[in-house]
């Protein structure tokens, strides 16, 4: 493909890449019992702040024992002491750190797609770039880079950025990579759009705290590592039927929280275990579900398409519901709100939940993706024009981590939605045209090999 070709080609300068302590997420390694937890939790800025345990406790004592949905959205969410809205968790001196911010190739090869999609849907004159749960702001940074590169191919079209951030840390840190100091904050709590900015090469960017109010429009939909934060529901098979798991407060130490089971079905029980599931043990994240449905409604009704990338399965694995802190695991149910809290995302759920609107490939591992998309050649190049060693070595072990089997490249998968029209074969020319050459169906980068 043309455009990949001339994207692989250029040398990028480098962004600063931090040193590289992990491998992403470990698997999950089981539930343990819960420890002790801690009453008071002190924020980045060193301010003591309420804690979340607190909180949690007075909500079961309240109300009995909360979903595993429910626990997971007050830690990660809460608008207060939730984990995202307080922290900037990213990178190697925090808990965890994504593909985007071991290396700026990563975002590029993502930024080739965005643009060979835009080309596939016959270049629009209008592109929403929209990303969910953008983190550092580094993933998009590196797409807005290559549309900046590839001006004499996007440039007739006029491309908006679109930012769903629940997190006002992150959103901050995110207005700092994408625009400097030219963003500002909305004036009043109700407007949709929170902050608004404007990049340095003039792409406008809006944030938002929820999909629903990014404007409709043909859009690219990109979400990294985003559906594994949404909150899952745990259902266990047992004698008399699924039950739902639940969070108590241990009998034994009120600062303790436990799993439970719940005695009677529970609404969620009863609606979201598939009839036949043969698992002794499912997790059903509904909210990721709702999530797809809409991208997949205005795809289907506005045009785009929407690549979703995350460590999951295809609807076989079981109990992988774990936290991390400082790299390394840690128990779900200890100190909640100071640890970040995840499950695999099942794309079997996704791709019923997309129905059939419209048309879903994948999951493709991101080996297989990254190198469809072209990361050898891309590394040639970058390697070609790099002499200083301990660049190249950062260079190769980044690839490594990205690629291997055993690291990054066999955990992570991509998924894509795409309009229908997107995969139908080109019609036969007829009448008149007839004499006209068949328009060539554009392959979907990434999901199938391109050749060089
Ligand atoms: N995509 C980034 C960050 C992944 S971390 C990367 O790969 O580096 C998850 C991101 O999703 C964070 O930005 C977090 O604040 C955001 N997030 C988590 N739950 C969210 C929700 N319910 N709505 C919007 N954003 C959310």
């Amino acid at each position: 493909m043309r455009i990949c070709r001339e994207l692989l080609c250029r040398t990028f300068s480098h962004r600063v890449t931090p040193c590289l302590p992990v491998t992403g997420k470990p698997a999950a390694g089981g539930w343990s019992p819960a420890q002790r937890g801690s009453f008071c939790s002190s924020s980045e800025d060193g301010k003591p702040q309420p804690s979340m345990l607190k909180h949690l406790s007075s909500k079961i004592r309240a109300t009995g024992p909360i979903s595993v949905s429910e626990y997971m959205r007050e830690v990660l969410t809460n608008p207060v002491t939730g984990y995202y809205v307080r922290r900037n968790m990213l990178g190697a001196d925090g808990d965890f750190i994504t593909s985007p911010e071991i290396s700026q190739v990563f975002g590029e090869l993502l930024g080739v797609w965005v643009v060979s999609e835009w080309m596939g849907a016959a270049r629009p004159k209008r592109l929403q770039l929209v990303e969910l749960g953008p983190g550092k702001g580094s993933l998009v940074a590196d797409i807005l880079r290559v549309f900046t590169q590839l001006r004499s191919v996007v440039g007739g079209a006029s491309v908006s950025v679109h930012l769903v951030e629940v997190s006002p840390t992150l959103s901050r840190v995110q207005a700092q990579t994408l625009t400097g100091n030219r963003s500002q904050t909305a004036s009043s709590e109700d407007d949709p759009v929170y902050r608004r900015g404007e990049t340095a090469a003039g792409f406008p960017v809006s944030w938002y705290r929820r999909l629903e109010d990014v404007p409709a429009a043909f859009s690219i939909f990109v979400a990294h590592e985003f559906f594994d934060a949404l909150p899952i529901h745990k259902f266990q098979r047992t004698e008399k039927g699924w039950r739902e798991v639940l969070v108590d407060i241990h009998p034994a130490d009120p600062d303790r929280l436990r799993f439970v089971i719940a005695p009677t079905p529970t609404l969620a029980s009863s609606t979201l275990v598939q009839a036949g599931e043969r698992r002794s043990h499912v997790e059903v994240c509904a909210e990721g579900g709702v999530v797809v449905q809409q991208l997949a409604r205005r795809i289907q009704e506005e045009g785009g398409a929407a690549l979703i990338a995350d460590y999951g399965h295809d609807g076989t694995k079981t109990d992988t519901f774990r936290g991390f802190k400082g790299h390394r695991l840690h128990d779900v149910l200890e100190a909640p709100g100071s640890a970040d809290l995840t499950a695999d995302v099942d794309f079997s759920f996704l791709r019923r939940m997309a129905g059939g609107g419209v048309a879903c490939l994948g999951p493709v591992s991101q080996r297989t993706f990254l190198q469809n998309m072209g990361i050898d050649a891309r590394m040639q190049v970058l390697l070609r024009s790099c002499s200083d060693p301990s660049s190249r070595q950062q260079l190769l072990s980044s690839y490594d981590l990205l690629t291997s089997a055993s690291r990054m490249g066999e955990r992570f998968f991509f998924f894509c939605l795409l309009h229908h029209s997107r995969l139908a074969a080109p019609r036969p020319p007829h009448g008149l045209k007839l004499e006209k050459k068949n328009p060539v169906q554009l392959p979907v980068a990434g999901f199938t090999e391109l050749r060089f």
